[in-house]
């Protein structure tokens, strides 16, 4: 798909599993249930849906998050139903014509290893080492900081090998707040999930594409209240995306989706004065 300058691709990193009930907060299952079915142990799956958005004539290619990765022990592997079977992000950059060495920005939305877990992987001599040796990783600095000090709600969710080694590398870009990281690319900042999260938004061609991130993680999350028990702020999650529907609404945009197990994007219409799921969109 085109966005302006930009080809845009989802790219799939592999799939997850995490408790139902926690990835819908207040929803009760029999509501949930119905739009993802959950297994015997009460997990629903999960897509780690990267984007990459391509600019030829800048010769810059943006990852957007990067995936589980492939650092997973036995024990692990079982309790979050890691799927990387369809062959993982060089699967996924292959199909493009495209390498790791060909990315140029690693655009982290936040740590969560759901997220950033495929930013460092380990060398032949089990040292970890960046999985994108050229690439600038940006990331927010409120949110990096967090990472180092996280509360008790959230620290199971930081993974510090997934992105320490780049605190001594050249390669880490902090970000101060709301901000154009390319041209044509804005950075919008939400609080609610966790702190510091930054969701690109593609312009061009009098729309938008939006990468949701975990502000609207399914097209099944696109109701305002139903957010994740996860998040730190589940009101500020409510606020933040209803803004994001109503802009995809305004200027028919198209928002993309993380952790849709089966569907990478979506456009919106109205319904009683409230936008709604339309149609999918393929990338
Ligand atoms: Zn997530």
């Amino acid at each position: 798909m085109r966005v302006g300058r930009y080809e845009i691709a989802s790219v799939l990193d592999g799939f997850f599993a995490l408790d139902g009930g926690a990835m819908f907060g207040i929803v009760p299952r029999p509501l949930w249930e119905k739009r993802i079915a959950p297994d015997a142990r009460n997990r629903i799956r999960l897509a780690a849906r990267c984007l990459v958005a391509v600019d030829r004539d800048a010769r810059r290619v943006v990852v957007v998050d990067d995936g589980v990765g492939d650092k997973w022990d036995a024990k692990r592997t079982d309790i979050y139903a890691i799927d990387r079977s369809g062959g993982g992000m060089d699967a996924g950059l292959s199909r493009l014509g495209l390498s790791r060495s060909d990315v140029t920005d690693v655009l982290l939305t936040h740590l969560h290893f759901d997220h950033a877990g495929g930013t460092t992987r380990r060398g032949p001599d089990g040292a970890l080492e960046l999985s994108f040796p050229r690439a600038t990783h940006h990331v927010q600095r409120r949110h990096w900081q967090l990472a180092h000090a996280p509360s008790e709600k959230d620290a199971g969710s930081f993974f510090a090998q997934d992105f320490e080694p780049l605190q001594h590398s050249n390669l880490l870009h902090l970000v101060e707040g709301e901000a154009q990281l390319f041209p044509d690319v804005e950075l919008i900042v939400s609080e609610g999930h966790t702190f510091g999260q930054q969701l690109p938004r593609f312009h061009g061609d009098g729309s938008h594409l939006t990468f949701c991130g975990d502000v609207i993680p399914t097209h099944a999350h696109l109701r305002p209240s139903w957010v994740m028990a996860y998040d730190v702020s589940p009101v500020t999650t409510i606020e933040e995306k209803k803004v994001l529907l109503a802009e995809a609404l305004e200027d028919d945009g198209v928002l993309f989706f993380e952790h849709d197990p089966g569907m990478a994007a979506c456009r919106l219409r109205e319904e009683d004065g409230h936008p709604v799921f339309r149609e999918a969109v393929d990338l």
